[in-house]
C-alpha cells in the first residue's frame, strides 16, 4: 500500500454498482440510465465492494483522507473527491466535474450553546459552498457520472431536475462547468429570487411551472422517460454518494470521534439517508464504532415524515404540503422515505416538527450569536431547542446541527422577519434599522438609550 502518495492504488480493483434498496436481486451499472428497480419500482442504491475497501486498514484510510484535505492535487482537494474510492471508484480523472465543494467549516456555536445549556454545540455550515447549499456535494458526483457516460457514447444529451431551489442552482452550475445543457423545473413563485436567478445566470433552460414541487416532479419524471435526458433528482441515488461525505467530514473534523446527535432539516429525505450511508460505511470499515443519533427536522406545514414517525413508521404518509418559510423542504411526498426510515430507526433517531413562528425565531436567535441562518437551518435549530426542553438532548451531549444552505439566499426571509411582516410569526428578536435625521444630538441621545438596555 502506497501511503506516501495521495492517489489510490485500489481504485481500479474496486467497483460500485446499483442494487435495489429493498433487496431484489440484480446489479446495474451506475453509468446506465436507470433510476429505480426494474423489478419492484423501489429506489436503487449504490453498492460498494466493502471487502475490496477493507484492503486498507481504518488507520490507513484516515491518513489517506487527511492527507488529501484541501490540497491542490486534482481532484483530491474536494471534500467529496478526497474520498473518491468510497464515492465513485471507477470514475476517470478527466470526467470529474468539481468546484472544490465540501471542506465546509464546523462552526462552534459556543455562545448559542451556552444560552440553551448545551455548550458542545456545533453547526456544520454546508451553505459555505459553491452555490450556497449542500446540494453541491451530490451534483459534483452526478454531473461527473454523466460526463463519463457521454464520453463513453451514451445517448444522454442533457440533465434535468425539479427543484425547490437549491438542487437547480447546483445542477445548473455543475452542468455549466461541464458544458452539458441543463433543464430546470421550478414551482413558479415558490423559490427565492436568488434561487431563481442562479440557474438563469448559469445558462440553464429554466421552466417555471404553475404548480408546486411535487407537480414539477411529476412532469420531470415524464420528460426524462426519454433516455436522452438524465434525471438529477434525489431519486437518482448517485447524488447520495456525494452527500454522504458530509457525515464523514463531520466525524473527521472531530478527529474521528462521533457526536451524540446530528440534527438535519429534511424534505425529500435524500440527505438524511446520505448521512446514514456515509456513517454506516465508515463503521463497516472500522473507522468508528458507534453511530450518532440522527434527528430529522420538519416544518409543521410540510410534515409527512413526522406523521409517519408518529404512526411508528407503519406506513408512509403523503400530504399536500402547505406553504412554509422553509421553502426548500416544502415537500409532501418524499422520494427517499424508505431509506430515511432506516436512517432514523437504525440510529435510534427521532423526528421533530416546528411551527413557522418557532423556525423564524430560532434562526434569528442563532443570528444574534454571529451566524446567518437560512430558514431550514432555523427548522433544525428549533427542533434542537424543543429536544433540549424535553430533556431528550442533555447538557453534556455533543450536538451537530446541519445548516443546509447559506442565509444570503434568503434575504426576503430576513427582511420580513426584522420588519415583523412574516405570516404566523411574531418576531421576538426583530432588530430593524433606526431611521434618524442627520443630527449629532439626536444620534448621541439614541446611542445612549440603546447602549443602556
Ligand atoms: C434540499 C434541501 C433540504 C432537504 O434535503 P432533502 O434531501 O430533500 O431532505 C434542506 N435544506 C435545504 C436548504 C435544501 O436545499
Ligand atoms: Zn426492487
Amino acid at each position: 500500500m502506497q501511503l506516501d502518495t495521495i492517489a489510490s492504488a485500489t481504485m481500479t480493483a474496486n467497483r460500485a454498482v446499483f442494487r435495489c434498496f429493498r433487496g431484489c436481486p440484480g446489479e446495474y451499472s451506475v453509468y446506465d440510465v436507470i433510476y429505480t428497480c426494474p423489478n419492484c419500482g423501489g429506489l436503487l442504491e449504490v453498492h460498494h465492494d466493502i471487502d475490496a475497501l477493507r484492503s486498507r486498514s481504518a488507520d490507513e484510510w484516515k491518513q489517506l483522507i487527511e492527507r488529501r484535505v484541501g490540497t491542490t492535487t486534482w481532484p483530491y482537494g474536494s471534500g467529496v473527491w478526497g474520498m473518491r474510492e468510497w464515492v465513485m471508484p471507477d470514475l476517470r480523472d478527466e470526467n470529474v466535474v468539481s468546484m472544490y465543494e465540501g471542506n465546509t467549516n464546523l462552526f462552534w456555536a459556543g455562545r448559542l450553546g451556552e444560552q440553551i445549556g448545551v455548550p458542545d454545540l456545533w453547526v456544520k455550515l454546508c451553505g459555505n459552498s459553491h452555490t450556497g447549499s449542500f446540494k453541491d456535494l451530490g451534483m459534483t458526483v452526478l454531473v461527473s457520472v454523466v460526463k463519463q457516460m457521454m464520453a463513453d457514447g451514451s445517448p444522454v444529451r442533457a440533465v434535468a431536475a425539479a427543484s425547490t431551489g437549491d438542487t437547480s442552482a447546483a445542477l445548473a452550475a455543475y452542468a455549466a462547468a461541464a458544458g452539458i445543457p441543463s433543464l430546470i423545473f421550478l414551482p413558479s413563485g415558490k423559490v427565492s429570487t436568488a434561487q431563481l436567478i442562479q440557474p438563469v445566470a448559469n445558462g440553464a433552460h429554466v421552466l417555471a411551472l404553475d404548480t408546486d414541487f411535487d407537480g414539477c416532479m411529476r412532469i420531470v419524471k415524464e420528460v426524462t422517460k426519454d433516455n436522452t435526458i438524465y434525471l438529477a433528482n434525489s431519486m437518482n441515488s448517485v447524488r447520495i454518494e456525494g452527500q454522504k461525505t458530509v457525515a464523514i467530514e463531520i466525524v473527521r473534523q472531530f478527529d474521528w470521534n462521533v457526536p451524540d446527535w446530528i440534527i438535519i432539516p429534511v424534505g425529500n429525505l435524500g440527505n438524511i439517508s446520505a448521512l446514514y450511508k456515509g456513517l454506516k460505511l465508515i463503521k463497516d470499515l472500522g473507522l468508528i464504532d458507534k453511530m450518532p443519533r440522527l434527528v430529522a427536522a420538519q416544518a409543521d406545514k410540510a410534515n409527512p415524515f413526522y406523521r409517519s414517525f408518529l404512526n411508528g413508521f407503519r406506513e408512509k404518509v403523503t400530504i399536500q404540503a402547505d406553504k412554509t418559510l422553509a421553502s426548500a423542504i416544502q415537500i409532501g411526498n418524499p422520494v427517499s422515505y424508505e431509506k430515511a426510515v432506516q436512517a432514523v430507526t437504525e440510529t435510534n433517531g427521532l423526528v421533530e416538527a416546528v411551527t413557522e413562528h418557532e423556525l423564524a425565531n430560532a434562526a434569528a436567535r442563532a443570528d444574534l450569536t454571529g451566524m446567518y441562518t437560512c430558514p431550514h437551518t432555523g427548522v433544525a435549530l428549533a427542533a434542537l431547542f424543543k429536544l433540549v426542553a424535553r430533556g431528550e438532548i442533555q447538557s453534556r451531549d455533543r450536538v451537530v446541527v446541519v445548516s443546509t444552505a447559506h442565509g444570503l439566499k434568503f434575504t426576503s426571509f430576513k427582511v420580513g422577519y426584522h420588519e415583523g411582516k412574516l405570516g404566523e410569526v411574531e418576531s421576538e428578536l426583530a432588530n430593524p434599522p433606526i431611521y434618524l435625521p442627520a443630527d449629532v444630538g439626536v444620534v448621541k441621545e439614541t446611542i445612549a438609550r440603546r447602549l443602556q438596555r
